[in-house]
């Protein structure tokens, strides 16, 4: 069993290698960007309160996902966990390795994902989500089917998320490089960081990975 964090910017191909993962080698994900959205869906208080900040491309508090990853880690996961888009902070870093610690579980690496600015503005302002699936699209480099159904599943729920605009996207960077960005220095000197190119194909990007984790 290995547990691993994906670090990159918003766009990086985190969620689709995350989703990679889970398929071959059983892993758990860990979005705590999907479950905010869960919680906006269900209509919850939290889901509520959190709404505006996600749209505007703020981060939530530290106080609220750590939460989130608590249950989800108690509930434990044989393959192992990946931990996508979480931690952002080195609040929230921090505080993962008390959790692992105190469950008696430990980080095997952290994955970051390279990628450069232009790309990812390219990437997010054309991607959709299938609700049915989770498969991500994108207007240029992979649009869905011309009868309007998801090629995976055949649902017509496609969606593009509210805070994949380019005003929110500056801000997402922004709050990346004041605040995610150190967990890169934070976890090279722990001596669990480990570097992929997130520029190259998705398959190719796939392979990396693998290799790292052997
Ligand atoms: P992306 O990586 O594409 O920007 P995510 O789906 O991971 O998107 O997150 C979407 C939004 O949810 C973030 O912009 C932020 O508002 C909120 N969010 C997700 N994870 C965290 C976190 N660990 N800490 C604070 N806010 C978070
Ligand atoms: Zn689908």
């Amino acid at each position: 069993m290995i547990n691993i964090i994906l670090l990159g910017p918003p766009g990086a191909g985190k969620g689709t290698q995350a989703r990679h993962l889970v398929e071959t080698r059983g892993m758990v994900q860990l979005s705590t960007g999907d479950m905010l959205r869960e919680a906006q869906a269900n209509g919850s208080e939290m889901g509520k309160k959190v709404a505006a900040v996600i749209e505007r491309g703020e981060l939530v508090t530290d106080e609220i996902v750590i939460g989130l990853i608590r249950e989800k880690i108690a509930e434990g996961a044989k393959g192992g966990f990946i931990f996508d888009g979480f931690p952002r902070t080195l609040g929230q870093a921090d505080a993962l390795g008390d959790l692992l610690a105190e469950t008696g579980l430990k980080l095997d690496a952290v994955i970051e994902m390279a990628v450069d600015d232009a790309a990812l503005v390219a990437r997010i302002t054309g991607r959709s989500t299938c609700g049915g699936c989770g498969e991500v699209y994108h207007d240029q480099t992979k649009p869905w089917a011309a009868d309007g159904k998801c090629t995976n599943c055949g649902s017509t729920d496609i969606k593009r998320r509210a805070d994949d605009n380019e005003d929110s996207l500056k801000t997402r960077l922004m709050e990346y490089y004041k605040k995610t960005s150190p967990l890169l220095g934070y976890y090279y000197a722990k001596g669990d960081l480990k570097s992929v190119d997130g520029l190259v194909a998705i398959d190719e990007v796939k392979a990396a990975i693998g290799k790292v984790l052997g």
